[in-house]
């Protein structure tokens, strides 16, 4: 633990993700500050390659950075915070520890929301946290075992994604290719493994170009997949989904990746938005000395629309604000923040993914190929990027054999 020392100004930062850890970066060891990142796991996750894990690509050690002393000068508590007064300036852990602070960082970034659709909570998988990622897995890999020892029926090795954004296109692609890597081990039940993503709206990846979109759709439906648009959910049971059409999809496995929406609990903190993200200023404070950064954050970009609940938004207001607290503690005026654009990408599968960035538009091996080491370059650790590229290296290499975990519970 480091010492605070009189006049040091507590810097306390709630969520060690995508935006948290940034800032801590950008706060470390700067005189006059004290900070203390707090977060209920001892990792940051990268959730970006959750779906590899949970389709067997990966494993969990690949994607999750230990926190604790990684950023040297700063301070790590692991807990749950419960409570956060932001008129006394201090905030409760689940354990009753009452922590004070002077500038507080909310960064908890966001959970999935069911959008009240009947059956979705308790049938359908989501995928936030490695262990929904780990429970996916589980699910994908003992559907095989449990169908060949006649315990389920062969129906179950169908799978159901709902949501087209960039997770639903990923899950989706990534089952698709295990469920072909899957022939080898067991070719008897190859013909009953299937894999339908359903999207409510008019096409997949919304957020891209539509030419992006139709080539996504394209290439899910080359790797096997079947992609259904204009297809809502009405309800769900255990081993169906029910479009609003009255079509029914037999599944045994139903993954939700349809929505996404900060964390409820503090929503009354100030004025949020229909997601649950606070509203704050230019300069990303909620009140004086309470900052909001991430998915946790609403701010409208220059567009007059919110900015996207995405890794770069999150990153970019960390450093923002670190650099922010900074000026304040030397008596400079704060600035607005600006987000800068660098593009966007989703992956399919097996080099295939779309780019879109700075006018460019990118398909197929190239746009992998960046994706594949773009990703790298964000994972945090040596130790994590080394082994994730010799996994890799063994997936793509050695295609349909050995790329998956043998340890499945
Ligand atoms: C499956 C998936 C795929 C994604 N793919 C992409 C992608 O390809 N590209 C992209 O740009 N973005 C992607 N995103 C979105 C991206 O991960 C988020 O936008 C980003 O993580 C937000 O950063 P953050 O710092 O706001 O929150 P996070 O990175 O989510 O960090 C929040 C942290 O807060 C902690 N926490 C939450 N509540 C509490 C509490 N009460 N007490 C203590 N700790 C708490 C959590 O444990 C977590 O460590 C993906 C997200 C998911 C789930």
């Amino acid at each position: 633990m480091n010492e605070v020392r009189a006049g040091d100004r507590r810097v306390l930062i709630v969520g060690c993700g995508f935006g948290g850890l940034r800032a801590a970066r950008e706060l470390a060891k700067t005189d006059g500050i004290h900070v203390t990142l707090i977060d209920r796991n001892p990792y940051q996750l990268f959730s970006p390659l959750l779906y590899q894990v949970a389709t067997g690509g990966l494993s969990e050690d690949d994607i999750a950075y230990s926190i604790r002393g990684a950023i040297p000068g700063v301070d790590f508590r692991r807990g749950d915070v419960v409570r956060i007064d932001t008129e006394r300036k201090s905030l409760r852990l689940e354990d009753g520890a009452v922590l004070p602070f002077d500038e507080l960082i909310l960064a908890t970034g966001s959970t999935g929301t069911t959008f009240g659709v009947p059956g979705v909570e308790e049938n359908a998988l989501q995928m936030k946290t490695m262990n929904q990622a780990r429970e996916i897995r589980s699910r994908l890999l003992n559907a095989y075992e449990e169908i060949e020892n006649g315990h389920r029926p062969k129906e179950h090795l169908r799978v159901v994604v709902v949501g087209g954004g960039p997770t639903g296109v990923e899950v989706t692609g990534a089952v698709a290719e295990l469920q072909r890597s899957m022939k080898r081990e067991f070719p008897d039940l190859a013909e009953f493994a299937s894999v339908t993503l359903v999207e409510a709206g008019p096409r997949l990846l919304p957020m891209f170009s539509e030419k992006s979109s139709a080539h996504a759709k394209s290439e899910l439906e080359q790797l096997g997949a079947r992609v259904m648009v204009d297809a809502a959910v009405d309800r769900m049971y255990p081993a169906d989904v029910h479009l609003k059409s009255g079509e029914v999809l037999n599944a045994g496995t139903i993954v939700w990746a349809a929505g996404v929406a900060a964390h409820e609990q503090w929503a009354t903190l100030g004025l949020a938005d229909r997601a649950n993200r606070l509203r704050v200023n230019a300069s990303l404070e909620l009140t004086e000395g309470v900052w909001i950064i991430g998915d946790a954050a609403a701010l409208e970009g220059p567009d007059g629309r919110a900015l996207p609940m995405i890794a770069p938004v999150a990153m970019q207001m960390g450093i923002h604000v670190g650099k922010q607290i900074k000026a304040k503690v030397a008596g400079k005026p704060l600035v607005d923040f600006v987000y800068k654009d660098k593009g966007q990408m989703a992956t399919i599968g097996r080099r295939r993914a779309v780019v879109e960035a700075n006018g460019l538009r990118l398909h197929g091996t190239t746009a992998w190929l960046a994706w594949l080491g773009l990703h790298v370059f964000y994972l945090a650790g040596g130790r994590n990027r080394v082994s994730v590229v010799a996994n890799w290296m063994w997936n793509y290499l050695v295609w349909g054999v050995g790329a998956r975990p043998v340890v499945i519970d």
